[in-house]
């Protein structure tokens, strides 16, 4: 890896982050609190949140085996995808590469940070090669975003491309394991210590049933975290997600048992999608949600629509030419799925 100055911007490296109210008196008690301008009226919303998160992080840390100061919170992974683009990317002199098809978020950011998003195909079975992504660099490639399992392919990415991308890739690689909980491949949080150049993304979205939440997080060297906290805005985790994060951690068994119910109907569902007269080919998933070809994926996209179900057209998407992406649902939404479509004509 190059030597991270090099990596980010050279404004972000110098930048002297906002100091909050809270910021400033750590480590003493207090009962009078006269430093922030807020009401002294309707508590407990009337106080900043923390800043840093620190009990959230302690709650996480033994769950994900990493250490708090390798945590960055963020509202919803989409924040940190954008902080990544802020931290390395300077606007129309860097780029980035990225497989394809993949989380359209990662081009969206970079549109918007006004960085070059080079992507680089998949092949049939939706595995990416390690060698053209490198192909695809050059002195200008601060990222490389790799998602697994792949949003919108379902499928686990190569474990030993993904290994030679990390140890080969002198800039940051971006693994996005939002749909790592429904897959039986190890997550790559155990490799963070080996891997100076490598972030993590995941999520309470998917497995931890708390999209509403908005609480994605990643997990890199203190180093790179310690930039991610100098760019976020000051109270970005809101105090009532902080709540509701800390309770849905505290039930982190119930957690367990709600993916293996979704990975048990994810069984049932494919068997009975693959059996419809309009099923072509569903592709293997390692996620909550499965790919399929089917004869007319606009048609039966609208036809589910119009009897009040929604699944995703994906198309328009290379790669994904008459395809849907279903997510899997209830044992009562999966049901009402497979009885709409048998009557599709
Ligand atoms: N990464 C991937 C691969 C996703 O599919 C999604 C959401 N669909 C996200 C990140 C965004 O997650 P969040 O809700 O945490 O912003």
């Amino acid at each position: 890896m190059k030597d991270l100055k090099e990596l980010v911007r050279p404004n972000i490296w110098s930048l002297k982050p906002y100091s909050s109210a809270r910021d400033e008196y750590k480590g003493f008690e207090a009962s009078v609190f006269l430093d922030a301008n807020e009401s002294p009226f309707n508590n407990p919303n009337n106080r900043y949140p923390d800043p840093l998160q620190i009990d959230l992080k302690k709650m996480i840390s033994p769950i994900k085996g990493v250490p708090a100061d390798n945590i960055f919170l963020g509202n919803g992974s989409d924040e940190a995808i954008d902080i990544i683009y802020r931290i390395f990317c300077t606007p129309s002199v860097d780029n980035v590469v990225a497989i394809e098809p993949t989380y359209g978020m990662y081009k969206v950011c970079a549109d918007v940070n006004d960085v070059e998003y080079r992507k680089v195909l998949l092949d049939d079975s939706f595995q990416f090669s390690a060698d053209r992504l490198l192909e695809a660099c050059d002195e200008k490639t601060k990222v490389i975003f790799l998602c697994s399992p792949n949003n919108p392919t379902g499928n686990d990415l190569d474990a030993k491309e993904i290994k030679k991308l990390i140890e080969t890739f002198q800039g940051i690689v971006i693994v996005d394991e939002a749909y790592s909980d429904f897959s039986s491949s190890e997550s790559l949080l155990k490799k963070l210590d080996n891997y100076p150049n490598l972030i993590v993304l995941q999520t309470f979205s998917k497995a931890w049933g708390s999209a509403a939440i908005r609480l994605g997080m990643a997990f890199a060297s203190a180093e790179i975290i310690s930039i991610f906290s100098k760019v976020k805005y000051p109270y970005n985790i809101n105090r009532l997600t902080q709540k509701e994060a800390r309770e849905i951690l505290s039930r982190n068994s119930d957690v367990e048992s709600w993916v293996k119910t979704i990975i048990e109907e994810r069984s049932v569902l494919i068997d009975k999608f693959s059996k419809l007269d309009c099923c072509i080919k569903v592709y293997p998933t390692d996620a909550n949600f499965f790919l399929a070809k089917v004869s007319n994926a606009t048609k039966i996209y609208s036809y589910l629509v119009n009897n009040g179900i929604i699944v995703r057209n994906r198309n328009n998407i290379t790669l994904c030419n008459d395809c849907l992406r279903v997510t899997i649902g209830s044992r009562q939404e999966n049901d009402a799925l497979i009885e709409s479509l048998s009557k599709y004509k």
